[in-house]
């Protein structure tokens, strides 16, 4: 099944179910200052949710484009995350819950889509009895495939919070960890995390109680690339059909192949996933800058033509890849190929502007590493490496590479604390610590290890400052 029949079939069984088709909102948030990006189904019909707007009808459906940049360092290594992913959902605003919400999940998934029950799995909250009867009795799931953690909460402080019930899909034991006792509570690629229900029943309260909410909502989000990659049964998403055209012009364009190493195979992935959130924002209405989304978009772009660059193509080519992005998409977001030359032209003129400062930067690293050698030392300075990051876009890892290749090493602790100094500079320089900048460091951040960031990325971001 290709991954525009899912999406249409999806919205489609929830239309039957009584579900308003929602278009998929804008990747910027509107009216909504808690949110840098989109990143959720949920996440444009907050209004909803919370009271501020009713909406024309309780029970809506959508497939919903995302981006979330704490994945970032997933990109390519796992099989399942990108930082541009569709999210299908199901929504009940004081409607219907947890019953209905479950067995249509089932139904879709095995009836329809008609996934093996043997290979499916679940999570509830410990404490969600409820769940886990319907998912026992009502739906005859195994007892020790109803697994309970922790983890499975919803709450992102005060407001409307409740447990959650996520399905996954078992691989085979051939992939993954290789653990015998490998299932869902794991983090690698086996068990597949493929739809996240939402049960939220609870009021978070000021005083940190939680009380029963008079309307029950329910919030799903099943990711679209996951399911198409069990559905047309290959090992990644990048390999389904919303991806391959876009590796494989991306591989023709580098000059390299794609399949024959597993390096080559993660920067092609990291080029094919960062196009996409490129060309999908900009069309939106984000423009490359040294700010906020613009200058996410600026990191993601540079981060893809780096990719380019070490597989041995030092040119502009990224902007050759949205007439395929615009294509593979195409069918539910023609504003892509509407706006084709306006994306292509920024995206270049970018990708000139990258090269020229890799260039600059490349000068003043020869230079400094002159003064090194004539200094008889070996060791480039920790300040002289962040100047480079700082200024000129230069990972330090790129820093070390090209002092490797003279003979030199980088101070990296030098590096981390003028890299620390300046966060702390700019936390204490932060009057307002609104979530918009959080993500923004987050992302400044991007080639120091980032930390993990759960289901709503505005609450948990919030945690690592
Ligand atoms: P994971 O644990 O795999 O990182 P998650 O628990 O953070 O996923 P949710 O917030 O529950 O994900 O989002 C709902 C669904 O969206 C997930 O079950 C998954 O199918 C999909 N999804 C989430 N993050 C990504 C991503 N970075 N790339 C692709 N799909 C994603
Ligand atoms: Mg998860
Ligand atoms: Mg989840
Ligand atoms: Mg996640």
């Amino acid at each position: 099944m290709k991954g525009s029949e899912l999406r249409r079939k999806y919205v489609e069984f929830f239309r039957e179910k009584g579900h308003d088709i929602m278009p998929s909102a804008s990747l910027v948030p509107q009216d909504d200052a808690s949110l840098l990006w989109i990143n959720s189904g949920m996440a444009p019909l907050k209004k909803y949710f919370d009271g501020r707007v009713v909406p024309p009808n309780v029970r809506m459906t959508n497939s919903q484009k995302c981006i979330r940049t704490n994945d970032i360092e997933n990109v390519g290594k796992t099989a399942r995350h990108q930082t541009f992913f569709e999210m299908l959902g199901n929504f009940s605003i004081g409607d219907y819950f947890k019953r209905e919400a479950i067995h249509w999940a089932w139904e879709f998934i095995t009836d329809r889509l008609g996934m093996e029950v043997e290979r499916l799995s679940v999570t509830i909250h410990p404490e969600d009895e409820e769940a886990y009867l319907i998912w026992q009795r009502e739906i005859g799931v195994a007892k020790e495939k109803i697994l309970r953690l922790d983890e499975n909460f919803w709450d992102i402080g005060e407001g409307p919070c409740g447990p959650n019930s996520e399905i996954f899909y078992d691989r085979g034991k051939d992939v993954g960890c290789g653990r015998p006792e490998c299932d869902a509570s794991c983090d690698c690629d086996r068990h597949l995390e493929i739809w996240n229900l939402v049960f939220s029943q609870y009021n978070h309260n000021p005083d940190g109680s939680y009380t029963p909410l008079p309307k029950k909502n329910i919030d799903t989000g099943m990711g679209l690339e996951r399911t198409a990659s069990v559905l047309q049964n290959v090992a990644t998403n990048f390999d389904t059909d919303l991806f391959l055209p876009i590796i494989q012009e991306a591989a023709r364009l580098i000059h390299v192949n794609y399949g024959t190493s597993t390096d080559v195979d993660t920067k092609l992935k990291i080029i094919a996933d960062h196009v996409r959130t490129v060309a999908f924002s900009i069309t939106d209405g984000v423009s490359p800058s040294n700010e906020g989304r613009g200058y996410v978009i600026r990191r993601l772009l540079r981060r893809a033509v780096r990719s380019g660059k070490q597989l041995g193509y030092s040119q502009p080519f990224l902007h050759q890849l949205v007439g395929v992005v615009g294509e593979v998409m195409g069918d539910y977001y023609p504003e892509v190929l509407h706006k084709r030359e306006y994306v292509e032209r920024l995206i270049r003129i970018e990708e000139e502007r990258f090269f020229e400062t890799l260039t600059e930067g490349e000068a003043l690293l020869t230079q400094v590493m002159k003064q090194v050698k004539s200094l008889d030392q070996q060791m480039i300075p920790g300040d002289q490496a962040f100047k480079l990051y700082d200024t000129y876009g230069f990972p330090v890892d790129l820093t070390e590479e090209i002092a490797l290749e003279n003979g030199l090493t980088v101070d990296r602790e030098g590096f981390t604390l003028a890299l620390e100094e300046q966060r702390t500079r700019a936390r204490s320089a932060r009057q307002d610590v609104g979530s918009m900048q959080v993500q923004t460091t987050v992302l400044r951040d991007l080639d120091v290890a980032s930390s993990f960031v759960g289901y709503t990325e505005y609450a948990t971001v919030a945690k690592i400052e």
